[in-house]
């Protein structure tokens, strides 16, 4: 609810990697912002803290309402104890608010955007899993109720940031960049023997445990081709992949006349969640400034497909349909799981989602009622082909 005086926000996934870090920008603009709803799904500990500071009108936690701590003085503070727990991740994001930011991981918060566009809100959303199912849906709504999707992932924010202003009549391809992931540097044939620890030793970006895997077997990189492709209504072959190991140009564009808009900063979160929390205006310093001649060379070269297969089948669940994106998704979450828990290796991942492909690649287009269907079929047969 908008207060006049603040930007009420609501923070899905609060107590995650890119929740934290949303709540950090959050805490640098006191008198701008204003956190009305939170939710977590299993750091109870650190949802009890937030709602304590925060004190939002409603929190959601699947596991029920959660003890606030309280001190003596607390009980003059009548806002600390009004904290409601509603009943969905769906009926938060349903509660009025500026801005809702879904940072939730997975297919789980599909329905909660989708109730955010049907009331019209701005959703700044970091959840690939429901871009990647339902992009098309969620571009739809965006359209109909006169909502705004602000994309919280750096390389999309980038991208959306170069496109502004400009004509899509003129749009001939958009650049994502890739870092490479923790293993970029690792010889092949050395990939086989690769564990959760190695994996998760990125050399640029502190990130979630599932994305930072996904980022060294590059299929986070397939996700954000699929999500490029349904945010900015591109067909796949116009959206391009180069690699960057520096991180520093984040996003392009290129125009029919041969031009390219890139987008370039220190490489951080914080641009792309303060780009979305102020939205259309800027923030002051989200980022240190970009010291280019400290910086000296950028490097780019092109995507290794021996070294990374996962992106070239995200790239190809991204031209067969909806259900291959939905199932190749779903897949990918049981793989890296399995693979976090040491009861799949590295190298299992592509190979098993090269099956799942061949499975679920007939569906072309998926009603928003069909992929939760879809979705849960996936990671069936995964469980049955991959995980043992
Ligand atoms: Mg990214």
């Amino acid at each position: 609810m908008t207060d006049k005086k603040h930007i009420t926000v609501t923070v899905l996934g609060s107590t995650g990697s890119v929740g934290k870090q949303v709540l950090a920008s959050i805490d640098k603009y006191p008198d701008r912002f204003k956190v009305v709803g939170l939710s977590a799904f299993t750091n109870e500990k650190l949802l009890r803290d937030q709602i304590d500071k925060y004190a939002p009108k409603h929190y959601y936690y699947p596991a029920g309402g959660v003890e606030i701590q309280s001190s003596l003085f607390d009980f003059l503070d009548d806002e600390k104890f009004s904290s409601k727990c509603v009943g969905s991740l769906e009926e938060l994001a349903e509660y009025p608010c500026d801005i809702l930011v879904s940072a939730v991981s997975g297919i789980a918060g599909l329905w909660a955007a989708v109730a955010t566009l049907k009331r019209g809100g701005i959703l700044a959303i970091a959840n690939k899993e429901t871009i990647v199912c339902a992009g098309r849906h969620l571009k739809a709504l965006e359209k109909k109720y006169g909502g705004k999707i602000l994309p919280l992932d750096t390389e999309h924010s980038a991208i959306q940031q170069c496109l502004a202003g400009e004509d899509e009549k003129y749009v001939k391809n958009v650049i994502l960049t890739a870092s490479g992931g923790a293993l970029r540097d690792l010889p092949v044939e050395k990939l086989a023997k690769v564990t959760a620890k190695d994996a998760l030793n990125h050399p640029v970006w502190n990130m979630g445990k599932k994305v930072t895997i996904d980022s060294a077997t590059l299929f986070n990189k397939g996700l954000e081709v699929i999500e490029a492709m349904h945010l900015f209504s591109l067909p796949p072959e116009k959206i391009k992949v180069v690699m960057h190991r520096e991180s520093i140009i984040h996003g392009m564009a290129e125009f029919s006349d041969g031009s390219v808009k890139a987008l370039l900063s220190v490489p951080s979160m914080s641009l792309a969640i303060e780009s979305a929390l102020f939205y259309p205006h800027k923030a002051k310093d989200s980022v240190p400034e970009l010291d280019l001649a400290k910086i000296g060379e950028l490097n780019f070269s092109a995507p290794d497909t021996e070294r990374y297969p996962c992106l070239a089948l995200a790239m190809k669940a991204a031209r067969m349909g909806e259900g291959a994106c939905i199932a190749l998704s779903a897949a990918d979450e049981v793989l890296v799981d399995a693979f976090l828990n040491g009861s799949l290796r590295f190298n299992d991942i592509p190979t098993t989602l090269e099956k799942v492909l061949a499975k679920f690649g007939k569906v072309k287009e998926a009603a928003l009622e069909d992929i939760y269907g879809i979705d849960a079929e996936a990671r069936k047969y995964t469980y049955s082909v991959g995980v043992k």
